[in-house]
């Protein structure tokens, strides 16, 4: 099938109120043109240097969204333009996001990384860690940055009871912050799914999956 029709088919599955981010890395730009061409307009990469290349040569009114890990030292190249980063896996680059918008003049939206997968290679928060770092005035403290939700990654297993398990948890996880200790409207977004487990992940409360090898094949 095209890619278009692989767009159609996923989005006629996808909950009207779960938003879908194409993932694109390593896909050539004419994969995300014609993507485009279908309708489609949020795009996410997982290499900074890739990203910015690709913002420069596609249509602007696409919205990118870095949902690799990120080194601090790399973020100012993406903050004049990146829409939402998914990966803060820790305190110490949410603080780098926040300066780097300023020099921007922007603010920008993020997602904190936790992490429930069971390898330990997953960047991210552990339950508690977030739980420190939502008591802070984050908004004081970094008045550059939204934090938007979180966004988290399933162990890479075929056991669905443990999938289904993590992203559960994650969700009533978010759904505690929100009601506890992060009351903002905008903290609404609960990244989680891939091509493999996106199903799950919805049934499960994401309001955002990552899509790539569904849409644009295997990756190399
Ligand atoms: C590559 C990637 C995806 C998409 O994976 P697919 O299995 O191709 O859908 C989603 N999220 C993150 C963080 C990724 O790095």
């Amino acid at each position: 099938m095209s890619i278009a029709e692989n767009l159609v088919q996923i989005k006629a599955g996808l909950a009207a109120d779960v938003q879908l981010v194409a993932v694109s890395k390593t896909k050539p730009n004419s994969a995300i043109q014609e993507a485009y061409e279908a309708g489609q307009r949020v795009f996410g990469e997982n290499r900074i240097q890739e990203m910015s290349d690709k913002a420069e040569a596609l249509p602007k009114d696409i919205e990118w969204h870095m949902i690799g890990h990120v080194q601090d030292n790399k973020i100012k190249y993406m903050a004049p333009f990146v829409s939402m980063v998914h990966g803060m896996d820790k305190e110490k680059r949410i603080k780098t996001l926040n300066k780097e918008a300023s020099k921007v003049d922007r603010r920008i939206d993020c997602l904190v990384q936790i992490h429930i997968a069971e390898e330990d290679s997953k960047f991210g928060f552990d339950y508690d860690e977030a739980k420190a770092l939502f008591s802070k005035d984050l908004e004081s403290l970094y008045p550059n940055v939204r934090i938007c939700g979180l966004m988290g990654m399933a162990t890479f297993t075929d056991n669905e009871d443990q999938v289904r398990k993590e992203f559960r948890g994650l969700s009533q996880f978010f759904h505690q912050l929100k009601q506890e200790l992060f009351e903002k409207d905008y903290f609404k977004v609960l990244s989680m799914g891939m091509s493999g487990d996106y199903k799950i992940a919805m049934e499960e409360g994401s309001t955002m999956v990552r899509i790539g090898s569904s849409i644009f094949g295997a990756r190399n």
